[in-house]
């Protein structure tokens, strides 16, 4: 297995340019990889990991055999009617048969780069930024895991004058997320859940330390507070109110709901994983707007899908 850090670089899954759902007007998203939460509809499964891992496109696949002889770990092999297998029990993510593969069926899912590599990546759509409000956004992911690269990112951002946002489960030490805080402009502050019970079942981890890190951030910069809609996770009238009240009591400027989409669904297909629930449905948008009007009355701003 890679080594999960490089020293003075990022681990990052994807850049996305043109982004209008992380934050206000046209934005480049930079999503960190690695995550403490292993939320079950996680629509990116693959930043889950904290080092880069294997994703498997097995449509690409012309079955030349290239990547068996790659693999140290006999992890890839033939079944009886040619169809190429890979045994992810035996997969040590090691990376060398995406070389092999001259077809993209196997691809690496995490790079590392620098800080500069990445504003650069992230100007080439400056303009696109001051004509619209926009600018950059950092997410994940958790983001705050690798929080000495995000800070120094978000530093160098504001140095170049553009608006800054980071997108956090707030799952982190309070000095981490103060560091990273001092480069942010705007906090999208996700909420899955308000019940420290359903929060572990559905997220694998607590909220307390949570809660406690957005009291402290709404002290001093600005947040939305986001919350996906998972029909019969979330959803029910009585939670939407406890989460209008919380927003409206901590100044957060609007609750944004994103309603579940199955993207995560063939990603985790493609990482040799279970979906955690497949049950899941995507709210429609009676039920969205319904769940808008409760928050509306509730006395506080409502946006769907940013
Ligand atoms: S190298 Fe690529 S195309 Fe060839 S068998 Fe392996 S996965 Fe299939
Ligand atoms: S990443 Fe590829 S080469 Fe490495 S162990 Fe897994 S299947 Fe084998």
């Amino acid at each position: 297995m890679r080594a999960t850090e490089e020293k003075d670089k990022g681990m990052i899954f994807n850049i996305q340019r043109f982004s209008i759902h992380d934050g206000p007007g046209i934005r480049t998203t930079v999503f960190m990889k690695g995550c403490p939460l292993k939320c079950l509809w996680c629509s990116n499964p693959e930043s889950q990991d904290f080092f880069p891992n294997l994703m498997v496109r097995d449509i690409n696949c012309r079955g030349c055999g290239a990547c068996v002889v790659s693999c140290p770990e006999g992890a890839i092999a033939f079944d009886r009617e040619g169809g190429r297998r890979l045994d992810w029990s035996k997969c040590n993510h090691c990376l060398r048969c995406v070389d092999s593969c001259i077809y993209h069926s196997l691809n690496a899912c995490g790079r590392y780069m620098t800080v500069m590599e990445v504003v650069e990546e992230i100007l080439k759509d400056e303009d696109f930024y001051r004509n619209s409000g926009g600018g950059m956004t950092v997410s994940g992911g958790e983001a705050l895991w690798q929080y000495r690269f995000v800070a120094d990112l978000l530093e160098a951002c504001k140095q170049m004058g553009l608006h800054t946002a980071l997108d956090t489960s707030g799952y982190s030490s309070w000095e981490k997320m103060f560091h990273v805080l001092k480069h942010t402009d705007l906090v999208l502050f996700d909420i899955k859940h308000l019940d420290l019970k359903k929060h572990r079942e559905i997220t694998g981890v607590g909220n307390s330390l949570i809660l406690e890190n957005l009291t402290r951030t709404a002290q001093q910069k600005r947040i939305w507070l986001r919350m996906p809609v998972i029909q019969g996770f979330n959803d029910a009238d009585e939670h939407i109110l406890r989460v209008a009240d919380l927003g409206k009591r901590i100044g957060a400027e609007k609750v944004s709901l994103l309603p579940y989409h199955e993207g995560g669904k063939s990603k985790c297909i493609q990482l040799g994983r279970k979906y955690g629930c497949p049950e899941a449905k995507t709210p429609d948008d009676e039920h969205l707007q319904r769940l808008k009007n409760l928050i509306v009355a509730a006395g506080i701003d409502v946006t769907i899908g940013n």
